[in-house]
């Protein structure tokens, strides 16, 4: 395979496992844009700057300098030369990256770096929420996975070993809440582009996902 692969969608629909999945079948690079808007959150949190206030925000990640890999097989995360894996997984970080993804000099910057990173690799799976859409509009396959809420609030859950009822409520409630915040700015980018194929993994295990897109990127 050559080309580019976008793979769109809202969280807990095993979109990570699936785009790192799909890029080591066919051996081709991975980008995870999620990582990169919460290495930037990283950033405004570590200089005590309020994600709220947008101007701040747009100051702090014009001077952080975000680093991510492009290898399925690994995850690197850098700002500013520290490793941020880790903590960009956290909850502090999960609370407050749809603020700061939703500035718009913040997304004008990481879109840019995305675009200059993908144009080094001659096979690459995008992962992320705009990529078909604004991105990569020229990608040579678009795909956007859904899943039924309640199946990604339970994903969710099993992935960080959570199983106390009101746990998971309150990780349905932040999955819905950072769904309501990423889809009600004017530029939304929780939508399907026009000509993505739409593939809903509520019935699909994970392998059965990867197996659908390789085939699609086949075709
Ligand atoms: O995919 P992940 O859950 O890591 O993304 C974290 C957040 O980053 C999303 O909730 C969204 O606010 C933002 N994001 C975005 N555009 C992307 C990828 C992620 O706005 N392309």
């Amino acid at each position: 395979f050559r080309g580019q692969i976008t793979l769109d969608g809202p969280s807990g629909t095993g979109k990570s496992s699936v785009a790192r999945g799909v890029a080591a079948r066919l051996g081709a690079a991975y980008l995870d844009t999620g990582a990169m808007y919460r290495a930037a959150t990283v950033a405004v949190l570590d200089a005590a700057v309020d994600p709220e206030d947008a101007d701040a925000v747009a100051r702090t990640v014009a001077a952080a300098r975000i680093e991510v890999g492009t290898e399925a097989g690994t995850e690197l995360v850098l700002v500013d030369g520290v490793d941020v894996a880790a903590r960009i997984r956290g909850a502090e970080v999960t609370r407050n990256v749809s603020a700061v993804s939703a500035v718009p000099a913040v997304r004008r910057q990481l879109v840019e770096q995305q675009r200059a990173l993908v144009a080094a690799t001659e096979a690459v799976v995008v992962e992320g929420r705009d990529i078909g859409t604004v991105v990569l509009p020229d990608a040579t396959l678009k795909v956007y996975l859904t899943a039924a809420p309640e199946v990604r609030a339970e994903r969710r859950a099993g992935q960080l070993g959570i199983t106390d009822p009101a746990e998971v409520a309150a990780l349905a409630e932040d999955l819905r809440r950072r769904d309501e915040y990423d889809s009600s700015r004017a530029d939304s980018p929780l939508r399907p582009a026009e000509d993505a194929v739409v593939v809903d993994s509520t019935d699909l295990d994970q392998q059965g996902v990867v197996d659908r897109i390789v085939e699609l990127a086949a075709s």
